[in-house]
């Protein structure tokens, strides 16, 4: 599922693809795909208009519409953008396209059609308006903040690394890499952790977050010390070579290493 480093790698593959050229035409495969909007309005929205520039909050794509809004990405489980040229043909799934005047079309896919497509006034408001968190790389988050957050939350460390209305953007393969690379159980209590353990989970995030998006979030490409190529069954940590184990977290099926990652 693209959680943030998935869609940092679709924001730059959009911005290096498909700003600043005229949309000629819109089309809707399945509009289910839409929320608060219509073939016809997204179409009317989007047509004689371009994409000026993209900004990520979370797992939330936004990319500005030069007559005015933001056209609002979310890609789901499944969901992907594919550019490429109008008359090749298009990708299996894709359920948005946008043809742009000079040949050229962006296709939003989305194969489970958990992923939503929307027009936005203000992508601010939109962000309030879902109870969306600080995105995981915003510098607001500090030891300090998390302590505060986590004060009063004796839940398991996982539980709080996934809720987006507090950090948006993680999810279950990022939250198991991080907690890993931090060393920290994922059913530590989030309130156990002290002012140091935060700091270094904040270094920590930000350190995963930073590398496997730098890697366009393909796990092929992460350092070899790292957990998410392993989930697998009978997978073995890339640190001691123990067994890795699994473990549901908050109806996620967690790995982690009972070994480098200790209960406390
Ligand atoms: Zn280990």
């Amino acid at each position: 599922m693209p959680e943030l480093p998935d869609v940092e790698a679709f924001k730059e593959y959009l911005d290096a693809t498909a700003l600043h050229q005229n949309i000629a035409r819109v089309r809707v495969d399945d509009d289910r795909i839409l929320s608060g909007t219509s073939a016809q309005a997204l179409g009317r929205r989007l047509k004689g208009s371009r994409l000026q520039g993209t900004r990520r909050h979370g797992k939330h794509l936004f990319a500005r519409i030069s007559g005015g809004g933001w056209l609002l990405l979310h890609f789901g489980m499944t969901g992907e953008l594919d550019y490429g040229e109008s008359n090749g043909g298009l990708p299996e799934y894709a359920r948005v396209v946008l043809e742009f005047e000079n040949g050229r079309r962006l296709a939003y896919i989305s194969r489970r059609m958990l992923g939503e497509v929307a027009v936005l006034n203000d992508a601010d408001a939109f962000i309030a308006e879902h109870d969306l968190g600080l995105d995981a790389l915003d510098d607001a988050i500090t030891p300090e903040w998390l302590q505060q957050q986590f004060a009063s939350r004796p839940g398991p460390v996982k539980t709080a690394l996934m809720d987006q209305s507090l950090i948006a953007g993680i999810g279950n393969v990022y939250s198991d890499e991080i907690l890993f690379q931090a060393g920290l159980h994922p059913k530590t209590r989030s309130n156990r952790l002290n002012h140091e353990d935060l700091a270094h989970l904040r270094r920590t995030m930000r350190r995963v977050l930073r590398t496997t998006a730098g890697h366009q979030a393909d796990p092929a490409q992460f350092p070899g010390s790292y957990l998410t190529t392993r989930r697998e069954k009978d997978g073995r940590c890339p640190k001691c070579g123990g067994a890795l184990k699994t473990d549901k977290v908050s109806g996620r099926t967690s790995y982690f290493c009972p070994k480098c990652q200790q209960k406390r």
